[in-house]
């Protein structure tokens, strides 16, 4: 309980720091609570995941992972990454702090150029437009591979297992598709960010890079949902993957890059401010959260 009562929202959290030329501001859209771990991963036995938890002193019988968002100046233009989960309160009462956190970081909605999305899952997209689909962010193009916009707002997809999905993609999504800009893999589609598909969570699934001077960020999106379970046993399948077997694919292809080349990262769902380096670990990978210097 103590852990929880941690989490009821307070003052939204923001983290500003330089790279290379870049800004990077850091605010949060608050917590998503997961359930049970034991059901939130497959091929692996119950034991072993409380086995993990509990090594790392974690709770065993809930799963609680942060929205780190990054705001990053480069260039001229103003991007912010991933936009959280809006009002919807499908994953707990502790999210939906987005708005809170850019007006306690002084940053104006309507100074954002380009909201880029990793991919249009509910805690990804739900922060692009109100309730009445007013859009949050009036100047705003937002960036997205064109995979997931066509899957996400299929209304096909309505009345299956990806209704709540779906329904909160279009909510979001439809009000602003006139502004909105597909990135193919490999394309720096805004000066300094270049989009990497690393998909199997979703179909489109993208992570970024982004580049200033001689620094780099890569910011990871949904490669790995926690910085321990999906690390150390990366060869799990996440409860929520749309393509599980290549989602493995993709997030041992990414983190052997990450630990190779030692690139910082920023990982939207460790624990705030999620940004370190991933290195090699035993059989798996460890994240090792870099110092925040205030
Ligand atoms: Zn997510």
């Amino acid at each position: 309980m103590a852990n929880s009562a941690a989490r009821i929202p307070g003052i939204p959290p923001h983290y500003s720091f330089a790279l290379g030329e870049a800004r990077v501001t850091l605010v949060a859209d608050g917590a998503l609570s997961l359930g049970n771990p034991t059901t939130t991963f497959k091929g692996v036995s119950a034991a072993e995941i409380e086995s993990i938890l509990t090594s790392h002193f974690l709770p065993i019988d809930r799963l609680t992972i942060d929205q780190n968002i990054g705001v990053v100046d480069i260039r001229g233009k103003r991007a912010l990454f991933e936009t959280g989960m809006g009002s919807d309160q499908s994953l707990g009462p502790y999210a939906g702090r987005l708005q809170d956190s850019l007006r306690q970081a002084s940053i104006s909605p309507a100074s954002i150029d380009a909201l880029v999305c990793s991919h249009a899952h509910p805690d990804h997209i739900g922060g692009i437009c109100a309730d009445d689909g007013e859009p949050l962010f009036p100047n705003a193009t937002v960036y997205l591979s064109k995979v997931d916009f066509d899957f996400w707002t299929d209304e096909r997809n309505l009345g299956t297992n990806l209704d709540l999905g779906v329904r909160i993609a279009r909510k979001n999504l439809m009000p602003v598709r006139e502004r909105i800009a597909f990135f193919d893999d490999g394309e720096e589609f805004l000066p300094g960010i270049r989009a990497l598909f690393a998909t199997g969570h979703t179909l489109g699934h993208s992570c970024f890079m982004v580049t200033s001077g001689d620094e780099q960020m890569y910011l990871i999106g949904d490669l790995s949902h926690h910085h321990v379970l999906l690390l150390e046993r990366p060869d799990l399948q996440f409860v929520y993957d749309i393509d599980p077997e290549q989602a493995v694919v993709s997030r041992l292809k990414a983190l052997d890059m990450l630990a190779e080349t030692r690139t910082q990262v920023l990982a939207y769902h460790f624990p705030w401010p999620g940004i370190g380096h991933i290195g090699a670990w035993k059989s798996g990978f460890r994240f090792f959260p870099k110092p925040m210097a205030f």
